[in-house]
């Protein structure tokens, strides 16, 4: 995840463009902006870089999650159904806008199950949100079978996998509305933004309006807009936006170096019979930002992961103990902890979260380790990293 690894000129003159404009603001100042758009420009070539027809760029990942779960209807007491393996963002957007996050097991793909779904279905579900973690896909060709069988809303958390794709199909596009992150440490990165995309145009129009106080964006004078909707507050500045422009066309470039580096470590890897790899169902869409692996057993998994990071390889996640992605950890939802409370029908709907039982998640993230995959390794960086996951796995295998 990687966008900050190589900032440069050409984010400099995007950033500068906008200072030297002095219009700060995505909307408006027409006369002022000397013909300075820079979030409709990234707007423009998102969508047509994701191969999809409309995209809405907002403040953050998770407003776009927020952005996404409301123009899709998704609210007071409705269910959504998501992996366990995910952000917190994830759950913190379902619930802020009333609803309750349904967790379903993951498989090996390290994402939603499609055969869990019909499990965890109620009267109550409305939406599936999965989630393509860690640079890679879901069955998403089979989730998505399952929603539309169901009738059910697919929501794409696509914040982790930008540039991935399934069967030659941007990840974020399966579903009624895809959502990407562009925060400090993704992909590509604007210092704060996301976006929102889809094929409808009226959810699309309704993005527009909900992520900006519900303005209809109608002329250019402020004052004179409708408000057809109650919105919020998820604009994205021009400079951040300006960012962005400049990171989004290093995209390919980015996946491509990414691909080199993974294929190379996982080359070495493929000799030790002890490692699995997580299941790609399209490899060729992988983004690669991560090489994820499964040992034989949680005790074998903790132990290499520490080995390694101890060894020098450093960004090797062992995600069961870490409190960043997966359920187990996550303490303060477990313990419903919030700073005001929640719409009172949510304490009767929502599970008590911490005797939610997934055996196969458990198993499965337990055995899990994900190295990071960087973009400014020099080769004997690599060669370096290579030679010691092969003393680590080496050790591992006499031990
Ligand atoms: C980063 C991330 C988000 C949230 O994005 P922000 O831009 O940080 O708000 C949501 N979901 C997943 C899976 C993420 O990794």
């Amino acid at each position: 995840m990687p966008g900050f690894e190589i900032f440069g000129d050409e984010e400099r003159r995007q950033v500068q463009d906008v200072l030297d404009s002095g219009v700060l603001f995505r909307y408006g100042f027409d006369a002022a902006r000397q013909g300075q758009w820079k979030a409709q420009i990234f707007e423009r070539e998102l969508a047509a870089r994701m191969g999809v027809a409309h995209c809405h760029l907002c403040s953050s990942g998770t407003a776009a999650l927020s952005i996404a779960l409301a123009v899709c209807g998704v609210g007071a007491g409705d269910e959504v159904i998501v992996p366990p393996f995910t952000f917190v963002a994830t759950f913190e957007a379902i619930l802020t806008a009333g609803a309750v996050p349904v967790f379903a097991e993951i498989d090996e793909t390290l994402c939603l199950d499609p055969g869990a779904i019909e499990a965890a279905l109620t009267p109550r579900t409305k939406a599936v949100m999965a989630v393509h973690m860690c640079g890679a896909m879901a069955r998403i060709d089979e989730i998505k079978t399952v929603c539309d069988r169901k009738g059910l809303l697919l929501i794409e958390d696509s914040c982790q996998s930008i540039g991935a794709s399934f069967q030659g199909k941007a990840l974020g596009t399966f579903g009624q509305m895809g959502c990407y992150s562009f925060d400090p440490v993704k992909t590509i990165t604007c210092g704060e933004g996301g976006a929102v995309v889809t094929d409808d145009a009226q959810r699309h129009a309704l993005a527009h309006a909900y992520a900006d106080h519900g303005h209809d964006h109608i002329g250019n004078d402020r004052g004179a807009e409708g408000h057809p909707i109650i919105g919020y507050n998820y604009r994205i500045s021009e400079l951040n936006a300006a960012v962005g422009v400049a990171q989004l066309r290093k995209l390919d470039t980015i996946l491509a170096t990414q691909r080199t580096h993974k294929a190379a470590i996982r080359d070495a890897m493929a000799a030790y019979p002890q490692v699995r790899f997580r299941c790609l169902p399209d490899p060729a869409g992988d983004s690669a930002t991560f090489l994820s692996f499964m040992l034989p057993d949680a005790e074998r998994a903790r132990h290499t992961a520490r080995a390694l990071n101890a060894a020098g390889v450093d960004g090797c996640f062992y995600w069961y103990d870490n409190n960043w992605h997966y359920l187990r950890q996550w303490q303060h939802l477990k313990q419903m902890h919030v700073a005001a409370k929640l719409p009172a029908q949510l304490y009767d709907y929502c599970p008590n979260y911490s005797r939610v039982a997934l055996p196969r998640s458990d198993a499965i993230i337990g055995r899990t380790i994900s190295m990071q995959i960087k973009l400014s390794w020099r080769p004997e960086q690599l060669q370096a990293r290579i030679a010691a996951v092969r003393q680590v796995l080496g050790e591992m295998a006499q031990g």
